[in-house]
């Protein structure tokens, strides 16, 4: 299937309403049941560390964050509480972490390797590393990258203080897909700064990466963050973009983020509607949980009930086949659903 939605209509489409705004998610929702039946791959994420060496404006883990209690897991305990046992939807696992090299040395390779052989497809998001260090999480048994831009435009990536510079993490997304990784990005909608223009250019350059996947969130003000009384984005919006980028990269993994249900009532069975078709597992455990404040200490928890119940209510059917396993069967030429 091409392209059947053009970058510069995207703009255009997040403020669609009423009738037409129904008909575009149909669309999209639609175009993801050609590609992938009405089927929804579910993958855990553990959080294995809040250490951060960055200092993103709009995260509350940044590094100037003092008020944060920090923390790095053990080993032995993610071990044991994921063989203790796991949701049976689930299919793969994302190791998360702030960009901490030291949890990455002494969380995420030697786990990587305990867990290599297991039935999971194994993910890391752990930002940018050396060539090294992704070499190592390779071998380790990871092969899915997620490594998110934020935005495209190289002068407000630095406004907002992401990690680095864009350059830095485009060239970061390079490497990892030419060294075989499966790597997904996105952008955050509503960030403060951002303009139609800057949009544009975020999601052209979105489209044009060696992505196997692209996420969307949706922009929610931290009270630790540097933007704590800019406005949320709007979960309309928010849905507007997820059928957006599903109907301009048809074949992309499209994850429904735990903010949606932030953004607003329902949010995240309504992200599958629109075409999403990845749904994500809260695994950390409870104690570290509201240390991990990506955006706000009030957390949106997905535990394994309430994911198969917003599949359910999506219309959707969780995965059988893992992440992972799809995608290189899709690789191979097989016919992976
Ligand atoms: S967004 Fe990621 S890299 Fe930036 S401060 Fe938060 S955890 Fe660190």
């Amino acid at each position: 299937m091409g392209n059947v939605f053009h970058a510069e209509s995207f703009s255009h489409s997040l403020n669609l309403s009423g009738h037409e705004q129904e008909a575009f998610r149909r669309q999209a929702e639609e175009c993801r049941n050609a590609l992938f039946g009405n089927k929804v791959f579910v993958r855990g994420v553990v959080e294995i560390a809040n250490f951060c060496r960055e200092n993103c404006g709009y995260c509350a883990m940044r590094r100037d964050n003092r008020g944060l209690n920090r923390y790095r897991l053990s080993v032995d305990d993610i071990y044991e509480e994921l063989m203790a046992g796991l949701p049976e939807c689930l299919t793969d696992l994302n190791l998360q972490a702030g960009e901490d090299p030291i949890a990455v040395r002494e969380i995420a390779v030697p786990l990587l390797h305990r867990l290599k052989g297991s039935r999971l497809g194994l993910s890391v998001c752990l930002g940018t590393l050396r060539h090294e260090d992704y070499a190592t999480l390779r071998e380790a048994g990871a092969d899915y990258y997620v490594l998110k831009v934020e935005t495209g435009n190289a002068a407000h990536y630095r406004d907002v203080a992401a990690p680095g510079t864009l350059e830095e993490r485009l060239a970061a997304i390079r490497h990892l897909a030419a060294s075989g990784w499966k790597v997904s990005s996105g952008f955050i909608l509503g960030l403060p700064g951002q303009t139609n223009e800057i949009l544009k250019e975020t999601i052209g350059l979105l489209e044009a990466l060696p992505l196997v996947g692209c996420s969307v969130s949706p922009f929610i003000p931290g009270e630790d963050t540097r933007f704590p009384k800019h406005p949320a984005a709007s979960l309309e919006t928010t849905l507007n973009a997820v059928a957006g980028l599903r109907l301009l990269s048809p074949r992309r993994i499209i994850p429904a983020v735990s903010a949606m249900n932030l953004a607003g009532e329902g949010g995240y069975a309504r992200a599958l509607r629109a075409g999403a078709n990845l749904a994500t597992v809260n695994l950390t455990p409870e104690s570290a949980r509201p240390d991990y404040q990506i955006y706000r200490r009030d957390r949106a928890i997905m535990t394994g009930k309430r994911i198969l119940q917003e599949i359910e209510k999506a219309g959707c059917e969780p995965s059988s086949v893992g992440l992972c396993d799809w995608l290189c069967a899709r690789e191979r030429g097989g016919s992976p659903v």
